[in-house]
């Protein structure tokens, strides 16, 4: 099964994303983490992203769809996967279908997590991730079992820099110029399922569960 998800910055893509690839035993492919894993490790990729990241702005497309379609060709891959954060923008998500189709493949779920903004804000203040294995958690929606550690991989858990509350509004207006666009595409393709992301987050993925069907 080969899905996107899509939704503002801080609907639940990501805590979404690894529930489903742990489910359907499916690589979860974050591209968020994959420029953050390379600013961390200090790469030209990420030298370029962190700017622009920064500011709450999109990395341009040029930097991000060979990523994707490289990522996706790769052999654990070939049962399926789920996107979290890519596509972003129109010419994402043409390039998105470009890649599928020469492996023989196409996209057959964009499952679009609906919140509206101002629940954003306090999620987002909230937020603390991990970042050496991407793992994601909430100070009252899902705190980890010890404060400031990462259940999963022990490491410890960081407030990003972009979930600044300014830096969230910048990303707020960015995703509804740029990437709302993708609900429309995606219901033109016949593949979009739509979930209430307000509610708990089992909650949400038992809806998540329902629209997939399989
Ligand atoms: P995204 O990947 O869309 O940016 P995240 O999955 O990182 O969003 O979620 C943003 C924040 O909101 C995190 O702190 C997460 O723990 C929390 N969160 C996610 N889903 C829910 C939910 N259904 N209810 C409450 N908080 C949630
Ligand atoms: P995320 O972890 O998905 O919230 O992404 C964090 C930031 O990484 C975004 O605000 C963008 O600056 C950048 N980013 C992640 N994915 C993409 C993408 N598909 N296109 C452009 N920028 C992206």
């Amino acid at each position: 099964m080969r899905l996107i998800m899509l939704g503002a910055p801080g609907a639940g893509k990501g805590t979404q994303a690894a529930k489903v690839a742990e489910a359907y035993g499916i690589p979860h492919i974050s591209t968020g983490d994959i420029f953050r894993a390379n600013i961390k490790g200090g790469t030209a990729l990420g030298k370029k992203a962190k700017e622009f990241m920064d500011a709450g702005k999109l990395v341009p497309d040029e930097l991000v769809c060979d990523l994707v379609a490289d990522r996706i060709a790769r052999e654990d891959c070939q049962k399926g996967y789920v996107l979290d954060g890519f596509p972003r923008t129109i010419p994402q998500a043409e390039a998105l279908e470009k890649a599928a189709a020469d492996l023989g493949t196409r996209i057959d779920y964009a499952v679009d997590i609906e919140v509206p903004d101002d629940a954003i804000v306090e999620r987002m203040s909230g937020r603390r991730a991990c970042l050496k294995c991407g793992a994601t958690y909430h100070v009252l929606y899902n705190p980890p079992k010890e404060e400031g550690i990462c259940d999963v991989c022990g490491s410890e858990l960081v407030q990003r820099a972009d979930d600044k509350p300014e830096t969230v509004k910048t990303r707020l207006s960015v995703y509804h110029e740029q990437t709302q666009p993708l609900i429309d595409f995606y219901q033109g393709k016949g593949v979009l399922a739509t979930v209430d992301g307000t509610l708990p987050m089992e909650e949400v993925f038992a809806a998540i569960r329902d629209r997939l069907g399989e």
